[in-house]
């Protein structure tokens, strides 16, 4: 490795389930073997999955473990078979996978993402709350030059996750995409949703994330709070969004569900059309929906996982160009335990971040 490459690095781990904060440490600076890359990390964003490492509801063996798997850095060293896919001193957005195996009916069904046997940094080997990083190279993505680090890093799961998931919706420019929950996912979904010419409704039960998506940019074309609007009188609303002449059914043709509760659930399916999408990217402990939701109003319920290189590759490019921007709190590595607590803040709006 580059000799200005130290031999130690500060990380934070988590030590097992139970516990309420990362530990600040100083462990050793891995090597970069086969198709790896060593990322020097700029930022690392914080994830709810992060969080479901410290209650034991995702399942890991692997402690001690570097958390994160949102990273963004330059690339500082290469194995001996990643020559070719990303140079040194490229600055560049990761993706979570790593060892993908490539033999799974997955890998062989050109599905990566799905591949069980592949690792995931941050989850189940070492990720990027560290000074540095083991990436696989053949999954980075560029980072354009107008965007920070602490930027791209929400891009690489949240980002991508919810403009798969919008992908996945297959809207046409005009259509109307409702995104119920507006926090770290909601609240880039509507700006990229409006980037890519959809109508957008942005729904939310909490005050300070309503305030702060109006106040975008690239603000929803409406904003509901779920707590003073019935469903049926947020259908009509909705509704006034058509062009003058439309025939069709009342509601979102699509909906996207980033967060948990069950009211929230029954909430984004009632505003949902007749025959329209119902795309589920949160992880709730308990999913609800009815016959009569999927027979007689025939809703299409699917669910979006994370994304691809591709993905990463396209979300990026989309938030260069239209200036997408992730509502952040930036946290330095003495102020850990202070980024931990902002996820479990009612009030909290956007997404946290450690940078170096
Ligand atoms: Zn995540
Ligand atoms: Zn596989």
């Amino acid at each position: 490795m580059a000799t200005d490459i130290p031999n130690q690095m500060k990380a934070l781990r988590i030590h097992g389930v139970g516990e309420k904060y990362y530990k600040l440490e100083q462990v050793d600076v891995p090597s970069p073997k086969g198709y790896e890359a060593l990322i020097k990390v700029g930022a690392a964003g914080l994830c709810h999955t992060d969080m479901m490492l410290f209650t034991g509801e995702f399942k890991t063996d692997k402690y001690p473990l570097i958390g994160s798997h949102e990273p963004a850095g330059t690339v500082v060293a290469l194995g001996e078979d990643a020559k070719g896919t990303v140079k040194i001193g490229q600055r560049v957005a990761g993706m979570l996978h790593r060892d993908v195996c490539g033999e799974c009916t997955d890998c062989k069904a050109g599905l990566p993402k799905y591949c069980p046997n592949s690792l995931y940094t941050g989850i189940t080997t070492n990720g990027a709350f560290a000074e540095y990083e083991i990436l696989d190279a053949r999954y980075l993505a560029p980072i354009p030059d107008e965007m920070s680090f602490e930027q791209a890093a929400p891009m690489t799961c949240a980002g991508i996750t919810i403009y798969t998931a919008i992908k996945k919706a297959k809207l046409k420019p005009g259509q109307i995409l409702a995104i119920s929950g507006l926090g770290a996912l909601g609240h880039l979904g509507v700006q990229m949703a409006k980037a890519m010419g959809l109508t957008v409704v942005g729904i939310d039960a909490r005050p300070e994330p309503i305030a702060m998506t109006e106040g975008l940019r690239l603000a929803p074309d409406l904003c509901i709070d779920a707590t003073s609007l019935k469903a049926e009188e947020a259908v009509e609303e909705i509704h006034k969004l058509r062009p003058k002449g439309y025939e069709g059914w009342k509601g979102a043709d699509a909906t996207i569900l980033t967060s948990d509760p069950l009211s929230a659930q029954r909430y984004a399916m009632d505003i949902t059309r007749r025959h329209g999408t119902y795309v589920v990217v949160s992880q709730p402990d308990d999913l609800r929906f009815t016959y009569q939701d999927i027979i007689f109003k025939d809703l299409t319920i699917i669910g979006s996982l994370h994304g691809w290189t591709e993905d990463l590759k396209e979300c990026l490019d989309l938030a260069a160009k239209h200036g997408i921007k992730s509502e952040l709190s930036c946290y330095k590595l003495d102020k850990h335990e202070e980024m931990v607590d902002s996820v479990h803040d009612s009030k909290r709006k956007g997404k946290s971040v450690l940078v170096f």
